[in-house]
C-alpha cells in the first residue's frame, strides 16, 4: 500500500486550517519550540517509509517514552509488574494527584506520570544502568546512534517538577517507591527528555506493530501476548482523559507526549508518528490528532 499521496494530502490540508492549542509551557524549555512545526512519518512492517513536512526534525519524546520503559519492565517481570501499577484507564489528567491517594499509592496505569515514575523505580531495580538500557533499545530499534538525552530539557523539567515530586513522595510514603525519590525522578526526567524525530519514533514503535519483534526480526522485545497487552494499554490509557475520544476518532492504539508527538500503531501493518507542538486542553497534540483522525478515516486502517 502506497501512503505517500494520502499523507501529503492530509498534511497540506491541515496546514491550510487554523492551528489550535498551546505549546507545553509548564516545562520552560519546551515553550521555546516553534509551535507551527508539523511532521509525519509512517513505516510499514516491510520497512518502507512515507513522510511529510518536518519529519526529520527532533523534538522531545516526553510521555511517549513511557511505552518503552514499560516494555522493558514488563519483559523482565511479566505479570508481577501489575502488583505495583494497574492497567485501568484513569479518566484523569496525566499529572493527577487525588486518584493516587484514593488508590493507596498504586497508580491506575503505567502511562500516568505516577505510573511511569513507578516503572522507573522498577527499572532501577532491574538494571544497573537503566539510562543505557533505554537509549540502547531506542538506538537499536531506530538503527540510529544519534538519539540522545537532552540535558537542557531534563534540567528544565526538574526545575519546575513539583507535581511529579508530590506524586513520587506520596508513593514513597505508601511503600510503592523503593529507591531514593530524587534518583527515581532524575531517571524519569532524563528518559522524558530524549530527542527524536518522526522517522526515529516510527521506527522505534515498529516492534509493537510486529508483535514484539524488531523490524529486522533479529530482536524480540516482547512475547506476542505481551505486545498485545501493551497495545491494549495504549488504546485504553495512551491519551489520559482523552483516551476514549482518541479510540473513537482514530481507532488505533497510540501514545502522546507533551512535546507534541503522537505515535499510533496498526498491528501487523505499520507504525505512524506525527509531531505538532500545539496541545489541546488535555495535553495531546491538536494537529497530530486531526491528522490521525483523517488518516484512519481515509485509509480505513483501524483496529475496529
Ligand atoms: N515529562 C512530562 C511530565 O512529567 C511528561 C508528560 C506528558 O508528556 N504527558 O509532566
Amino acid at each position: 500500500m502506497d501512503y505517500s499521496q494520502t499523507i501529503a494530502h492530509i498534511h497540506q490540508q491541515l496546514l491550510l486550517e487554523k492551528n489550535h492549542g498551546q505549546v507545553a509551557g509548564y516545562i520552560p524549555e519546551l515553550a521555546t519550540v516553534d509551535s507551527e512545526k508539523f511532521g509525519v512519518c509512517l513505516i510499514n512492517t516491510d520497512n518502507v517509509c512515507f513522510w511529510a513536512g518536518d519529519w526529520q526534525e527532533q523534538f522531545s519524546i516526553q510521555s511517549i517514552i513511557k511505552v518503552v520503559t514499560l516494555s522493558l519492565a514488563y519483559q523482565k517481570l511479566d505479570a508481577q509488574l501489575w502488583q505495583r501499577v494497574g492497567v485501568e484507564p484513569s479518566g484523569t489528567p496525566f499529572n493527577n494527584l487525588s486518584r493516587l491517594e484514593h488508590d493507596y499509592g498504586i497508580p491506575r496505569n503505567p502511562f500516568s506520570n505516577a505510573g511511569a515514575i513507578v516503572v522507573c523505580d522498577v527499572l532501577m531495580e532491574l538494571f544497573s544502568d537503566p539510562r543505557e538500557v533505554v537509549i540502547t533499545m531506542l538506538r537499536t530499534l531506530a538503527s540510529d546512534e544519534a538519539i540522545h538525552f537532552s540535558q537542557a530539557i531534563a534540567a528544565s523539567e526538574k526545575s519546575e517538577g513539583y507535581r511529579n515530586m508530590a506524586l513520587a513522595y506520596f508513593m514513597k510514603s505508601m511503600g510503592n517507591i523503593m529507591h531514593d525519590v530524587e534518583d527515581v525522578l532524575d531517571l524519569y526526567f532524563d528518559v522524558c527528555s530524549i530527542a527524536v524525530n518522526c522517522e526515529q519514533l516510527a521506527r522505534i514503535f515498529i516492534y509493537l506493530a510486529k508483535h514484539g519483534r524488531s523490524a529486522d526480526d533479529r530482536h524480540s522485545y516482547l512475547s506476542r501476548a505481551q505486545a498485545k497487552r501493551i497495545n491494549a494499554i495504549m488504546l485504553t490509557c495512551g491519551f489520559y482523559d482523552e483516551a476514549g475520544d482518541f479510540a473513537f476518532r482514530v481507532g488505533l492504539p497510540g501514545k502522546s507526549g507533551v512535546g507534541g508527538g503522537i505515535v499510533a500503531v496498526m498491528p501487523g501493518e505499520f507504525s505512524l508518528a506525527v509531531w505538532s507542538p500545539r496541545l489541546n486542553e488535555k495535553g495531546n497534540s491538536y494537529r497530530g490528532l486531526r491528522f490521525l483522525e483523517q488518516f484512519t478515516s481515509m485509509t480505513e486502517k483501524t483496529i475496529f
